[in-house]
């Protein structure tokens, strides 16, 4: 009999890449190196509080430097373009992080096009998703960098898989569609006006959901055996559940990843990640340059 509702442990994996970043971070550091990090945090979103605050703990945990800004909610998109202008040029930063939501008045573009491509540790410029569009190398959005590697992990066989994206964020959804296709999955992008959501996600063998509706994903959607991957994050009273419904799905699925403890656990991992990948390039180019 085939496996059913297997959880795909997001903490376990984190914690993998944890001590593998920790080591090598270690010995840059042995070489005089150290990785640093630089967060914005603009206005007072609870949310990108709770996520500045674990990217905190978890960068000096692994030895990264953390220079983290709390910025009025009033900041001019001005004055905060100046602010990323003094970080893309301050060569002891190599990440660069802005929390997102922003304030209505600061354009995201705005603040997507400032961050330097070589700092951009979540993936989020023009260049990062435009390399991503060429299969060039540069920095991967972290969700869905940390998506791929749980699928790996869990050895989710990807080449000419059905895989069914249900979103489509510049952040979440459309990355993960092309990364998805760089490994050779037939990949099929749903969003708000996808006629018949169902048809789609019921051919899914690897079915990947980032809406942001509570368990809007049920069982009667999901193919028998599918890998699940929910990287919603809704907070309900009293609890934080994610856009498919978890305890009737896991009992299709061959594979699932809960929530919370699936997908949230990799993103502030990969975004350390990320960074340590920048200070590695800073280095070699530095080294190409003397
Ligand atoms: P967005 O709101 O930016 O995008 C939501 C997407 O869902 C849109 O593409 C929208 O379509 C689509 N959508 C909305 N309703 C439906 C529907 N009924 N059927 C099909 N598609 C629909 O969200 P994000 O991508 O930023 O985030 C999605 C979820 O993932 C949120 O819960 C967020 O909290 C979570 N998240 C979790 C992270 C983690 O680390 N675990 C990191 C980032 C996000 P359209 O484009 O047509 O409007």
């Amino acid at each position: 009999m085939s496996l059913r509702g297997q959880l795909i442990d997001g903490r376990a994996v984190a914690q993998t890449l944890r001590a593998e970043l920790q080591k090598e971070i270690h010995e840059l550091r042995g070489q005089g190196i150290v990785p640093a990090l630089a967060v914005l945090w603009v206005g007072d979103d609870p949310a990108s509080g709770i996520y500045f605050r674990a990217k905190e703990k978890l960068a000096r945990e692994l030895g990264i430097e953390f220079r983290g800004e709390k910025l009025d909610a009033g900041i001019s998109l001005d004055s905060l373009l100046d602010e990323l202008d003094e970080l893309n040029c301050d060569s002891e930063i190599d990440g660069i992080f802005v929390e997102f939501p922003l304030p209505d008045h600061i354009s995201p573009e705005a603040v997507r096009n400032a961050i330097a491509p070589e700092k951009d540790v979540d993936g989020i410029t023009p260049v990062n998703l435009g390399k991503l569009l060429i299969e060039q190398e540069g920095l991967i959005p972290a969700t869905p960098y940390g998506v791929m590697m749980l699928l790996r992990a869990s050895g989710v066989e990807l080449r000419g898989a059905n895989a069914v994206m249900v979103g489509r964020s510049e952040v979440v959804g459309k990355p993960l569609a092309l990364l998805l296709l760089n490994a050779d999955a037939t990949v099929t992008l749903c969003h708000s006006k996808t006629r018949n959501l169902r048809e789609h996600t019921l051919r899914a063998d690897v079915l990947c959901v980032a809406v942001g509706q509570p368990r809007m994903i049920t069982a009667d959607m999901v193919q028998d055996g599918a890998a699940v991957i929910d990287i919603g994050l809704n907070w309900t009273p009293g609890s934080i559940v994610g856009d498919v419904d978890f305890e009737r799905v896991k009992e299709r699925s061959s594979l699932i990843t809960p929530v919370p403890g699936g997908v949230g656990p990799m993103t502030a991992t990969v975004v350390m990640k990320n960074t340590v990948e920048a200070t590695k390039r800073r280095v070699a180019i530095k080294h190409v340059r003397h």
